[in-house]
């Protein structure tokens, strides 16, 4: 049952109290967690907010973006360098839950949630987290695939910001808009004369994380950017997946539209 809830004003001080509540639960927008808790929990019995600790807002500079852990999904969708993540910001529950999910809350829901977490996958984001003495920077595919260690918090993640254009998005689900995810697909890709010379996809819906498509960018890059190619490389997806059945969709479904959705992202058809 809960006992505490606590809303330290700064990073030390939720390390702090981490530390001395023990069976404490991080919380930042309470989308996930709330829910979780209000359905019966004996896995904490405090939480210790993140709302005041001085972790919101978004910085640009030098050609990167630096978000704060604890900026809502809204927040991030009203600076103009980030425009290019508003279509997939607005797959993303409704704008009542954007006003109150985060960041890095996205990074820890439960698949099929975790549509940000596959674009940041995509944008090659770092994470910054704290354990109240040291930080690390972790890779963001890593970090959603390793998760955290007790009493470690992610206090930013950044990115540099894609050229123009470059940044392609899809989402796959039961309706159009405030879904959870049969797939989502997000990447960046560079092509040169009609040739790919980088791509990174994320993938979410299709494993116990958000993923990266690694065989898909290895056989996409250095050919043709068109339908042919990318719906070759496309095939390469069942290698990164580990799909799983739930009330949306069956695995066997989700691994059977995956390259379709890929190809849909990556060239819109
Ligand atoms: C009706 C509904 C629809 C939804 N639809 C979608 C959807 O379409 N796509 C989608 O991606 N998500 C969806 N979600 C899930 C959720 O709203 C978002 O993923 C949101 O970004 C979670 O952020 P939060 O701040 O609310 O997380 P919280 O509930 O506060 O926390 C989630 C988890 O992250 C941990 N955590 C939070 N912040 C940090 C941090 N800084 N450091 C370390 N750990 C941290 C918490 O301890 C907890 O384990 C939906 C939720 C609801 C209720």
């Amino acid at each position: 049952m809960l006992q505490t809830v606590a809303t330290p004003g700064s990073l030390p001080e939720t390390h702090a109290m981490l530390a001395k509540l023990g069976s404490a639960c991080l919380i930042a927008g309470g989308t996930a967690v709330m829910p979780t808790l209000n359905g019966g929990t004996d896995e904490f019995t405090s939480l210790v907010s993140l709302r005041a600790a001085g972790l919101s807002g978004v910085s640009i500079k030098d050609g990167s973006a630096l978000i704060g852990a604890a900026t809502t999904l809204s927040d991030l969708a009203d600076v103009p360098a980030l425009g290019f993540l508003v279509p997939a910001l607005e797959t993303i529950a409704s704008p009542t839950i954007r006003n109150m999910a985060t960041v890095g809350g996205n990074l820890f829901v439960k698949q099929p949630y975790g549509d940000l977490a596959a674009c940041l996958i995509a944008l090659g984001a770092t994470a910054t987290v704290s354990d109240g003495t040291n930080t690390r920077i972790d890779p963001v595919e890593k970090l959603v695939a390793s998760r955290l260690g007790a009493g470690e918090i992610v206090t930013q993640v950044s990115f540099a910001l894609p050229a123009e254009g470059s940044f392609k998005f899809t989402k796959a689900g039961r309706k159009a808009m405030n879904a959870a995810a049969i797939v989502t697909v997000a990447a960046v890709v560079t092509a040169t004369d009609g040739t790919v010379t980088q791509c990174r996809i994320g993938l979410g819906g299709v494993a116990e994380c958000a993923v990266r498509a690694r065989s898909v960018e290895e056989a996409l890059t250095g050919k043709a950017f068109d339908r042919v190619h990318v719906t070759e490389a496309a095939q390469q997806a069942e290698r990164d997946i580990e799909p799983f059945d739930d009330s949306y969709a069956s695995a066997w479904y989700r691994a059977r539209v995956t390259p379709v959705h890929i190809r849909r992202a990556l060239i819109g058809e």
